[in-house]
């Protein structure tokens, strides 16, 4: 993801508290009460501009998503787009997901999302892919029993050293496809970087995996 310096990023975020949760420690537990209903919470990591959100929260009125993004500057385009839209179901948080134990406890979460996640190529990076061991953990801690992990890349090697820590964590593959553009996986709504990839004629790999 290409940093681009916003100053005015950290105020805007501020200054919608309706879209991007403020304190999201203050509702460990109780994220039924910012939603105002009992609706499963789906949260992808990473959400980038929140291309894939907005379009699961449109298609998918009784779920609730909470899209998690490290950058101000990065979040703060998911942001204008929640503007636009306005929808109720979608909420923003401008965390680093290390810390998604204090903001969410076991069974607050329902599936997880990982999009075209950096890849951290280098074996001595690997501990920041975020389908490594300790991620996976922290995953397991705030998913509901039997919770899912929905994960799509152009990346190869990464999709490769995922399924291999899947396995090693006793996760079970629900679903993988190797081209899934081609494949006859239905509703698939694209992220930002899978539309650019894909046009450039990248295959995209996808998996399903279900802790224990
Ligand atoms: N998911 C989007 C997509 O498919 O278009 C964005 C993909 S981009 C390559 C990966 C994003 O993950 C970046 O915006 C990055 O800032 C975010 N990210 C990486 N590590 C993160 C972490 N530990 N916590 C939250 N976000 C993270």
């Amino acid at each position: 993801m290409r940093l681009r310096n916003k100053p005015w990023a950290k105020d805007k975020l501020e200054s919608y508290p309706q879209y991007v949760v403020a304190n999201p420690a203050d509702h460990k537990g109780k994220w039924h009460e910012v939603f105002g209903n009992n609706h499963p919470l789906h949260i992808e990591i990473g959400t980038g501009k929140g291309r894939f959100l907005l379009g699961m929260a449109k298609a998918n009125p009784d779920i609730n998503y909470i899209g998690i993004e490290l950058y101000e500057s990065v979040i703060v385009s998911a942001l204008d787009r929640l503007i636009e839209e306005e929808l109720p179901n979608f909420k923003l948080m401008n965390v680093n997901a290390v810390d998604l134990r204090d903001f969410f406890e076991k069974g607050d979460v329902d599936r997880v999302y990982l999009n075209f996640s950096d890849p951290w190529p280098k074996k001595r990076h690997e501990k920041r892919r975020l389908t490594y061991q300790s991620f996976l953990k922290i995953y397991e801690d705030i998913l509901v029993d039997k919770g899912e992990i929905h994960f799509k890349t152009d990346n190869q090697g990464l999709f490769e050293s995922s399924l291999m820590s899947y396995s090693e964590y006793g996760l079970i593959l629900k679903y993988i496809s190797l081209d899934l553009h081609n494949s006859d996986f239905e509703g698939n709504i694209m992220t930002e970087y899978e539309e650019k990839f894909s046009s450039r004629g990248s295959r995209i790999y996808r998996s399903e995996a279900q802790f224990r």
